[in-house]
């Protein structure tokens, strides 16, 4: 284990220490896009001093709890454009991009800093070691090996900019300059916590949460909780938005892959419905209503005599198939050649169109992202830097950028302040 963040491990030349602040890097926030534009400038740029502040007392704390504490480092997926569609907002943004810092350099980077990746069989990368701690103990190293300086416990409450050089103050009236500036804060839930940066001129898109699961308040289905359907299409009633993929059934409500991508895509349309709406299920989204009434004609004349609840043929899990057949009052002794023509119908229509009321969203546990933040048109997508202050950069999730669950949100956060500190190092030579 790499030792910890220690100042005494510092190797600061006198070039770094000396100066009014133009020589000064100072990255706001240590979490992934932090440290990713820390480190990597500081090793490009052996003359650049590079502060990070961290209002919390904790470094890269979502990249400890990330993945169940395994951290889904990126995706294996190794076309842009193919992985530009995996996020909801920002997918142009990131098609330019990831042209300078992909999914292969995020694997590069750690490999030769010793952090082998592996790729789970749907395409989420971790660490070999399956511990987010490994990652965190690499991004350490740098920290100590390029003597960037962090300030903990340092909340930035405002910047200016007077005569070229950035002025910072913090939450406990102390100051810093510096000739670049890079806001890596992550995103805020509240629109009010994004003012200390509107003042330097930025819009900002209202923060929404994306990445949660649907609650069904009371709904008898959440009886079956840890029922999970491999492959369901779902609809949102009202909205084009429909996903198809595994449907987990949990004690609150939906969760799994296909409600999780419907959150992230839905993030501001079920916003706008106040997270009450209704949800079509087909459970068999090999067929629609007509092919699965020719599919019952064909089930009951070959299994006339057989019991229904005994003869899913359709093979649902079994729990769900004694769940609709309840629903739809269709008893254990029901025989197929027994089945009424209106009892088959209620049965044919909750197979395919299966209604639910949504009321209200949970937080997905493994992964959640803000939706909104600064509007990436007042940002160059080449570097990285404010169109409107320069020497002004932004990297990770304080962007209009987020992605789908799977290590996606990562990849943007490594991807953008890989590129603004490139930018910086190179400018500030
Ligand atoms: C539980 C959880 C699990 C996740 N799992 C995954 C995953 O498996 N794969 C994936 O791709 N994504 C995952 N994500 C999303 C991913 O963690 C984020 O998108 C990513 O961490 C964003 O990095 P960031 O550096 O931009 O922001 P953050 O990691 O949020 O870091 C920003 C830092 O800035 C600090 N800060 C904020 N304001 C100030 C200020 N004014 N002054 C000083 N410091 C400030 C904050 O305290 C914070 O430490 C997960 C998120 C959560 C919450």
């Amino acid at each position: 284990m790499t030792a910890p963040y220690n100042k005494e491990n510092f190797d600061l030349s006198p070039s770094r220490r000396e100066g009014n602040g133009t020589g000064r890097l100072v990255v706001i926030g240590g979490g992934a896009a932090g440290f990713f534009c820390a480190v990597n400038a500081a090793r490009l740029n052996r003359h650049l001093q590079v502060t990070i502040v961290e209002k919390t007392s904790r470094l890269l704390s979502k990249v400890k709890v990330s993945g169940g504490g395994r951290c889904n480092v990126t995706h294996a997926l190794f076309d842009i454009a193919e992985m530009s569609k995996r996020y909801p907002r920002g997918q142009n943004f990131v098609k330019k991009t990831f042209h300078q810092f992909f999914t292969t350099n995020t694997i590069d980077w750690f490999g030769q800093r010793g952090v082998t990746l592996k790729t789970e069989p749907d395409g989420r990368m971790f660490p070999a070691t399956n511990s987010s701690q490994t990652i965190i103990d690499c991004l350490i190293a740098e920290v100590n090996k390029y003597g960037v300086d962090i300030r903990l416990n340092t909340e930035v409450k405002a910047i200016a900019k007077e005569e070229g050089l950035f002025r910072l103050t913090f939450a406990n009236g102390a100051n810093l300059n510096a000739g670049y500036v890079c806001i890596a804060c992550g995103g805020y839930p509240k629109a009010s916590m994004f003012h200390w940066l509107e003042k330097l001129g930025h819009t900002i898109t209202a923060p929404t949460p994306s990445l949660f699961t649907f609650n069904l308040p009371k709904h008898p289905i959440t009886a079956l909780m840890g029922v999970s359907v491999a492959n369901a299409i779902v609809k949102i009633e009202g909205s084009k938005l429909t996903e198809q993929g595994a449907v987990l059934i949990t004690h609150w409500g939906l969760s799994g892959p296909a409600i999780l991508r419907l959150s992230a895509w839905g993030a501001r349309v079920l916003a706008t419905f106040n997270y009450q709406f209704k949800v079509h299920i087909n459970w068999l989204p090999q067929y629609h209503e007509q092919s699965l009434k020719e599919a019952f004609r064909n089930i009951r004349s070959a299994h006339a005599a057989k019991k229904i609840v005994n003869d899913n043929s359709l093979h649902l899990p079994q729990r769900l198939w004694q769940f609709l057949l309840a629903q739809a009052e269709i008893s254990d002794e029901v025989r197929w050649a027994d089945l009424a023509a209106k009892t088959e119908n209620q049965l044919i229509k909750s197979l395919v169109d299966y209604v639910v009321e949504v009321n209200g969203k949970t937080t997905f546990k493994e992964e959640f992202v803000t939706a909104g933040g600064i509007e990436l048109n007042e940002v160059d997508a080449n570097t990285l830097m404010s169109k409107k202050v320069p020497n002004l950069f932004f990297a990770g999730e304080i962007l209009d950028v987020d992605g789908i669950t799977g290590g996606f949100n990562f990849q943007h956060a490594w991807t953008s302040g890989w590129i603004a500190a490139q930018q910086i190092a190179a400018l500030a030579k």
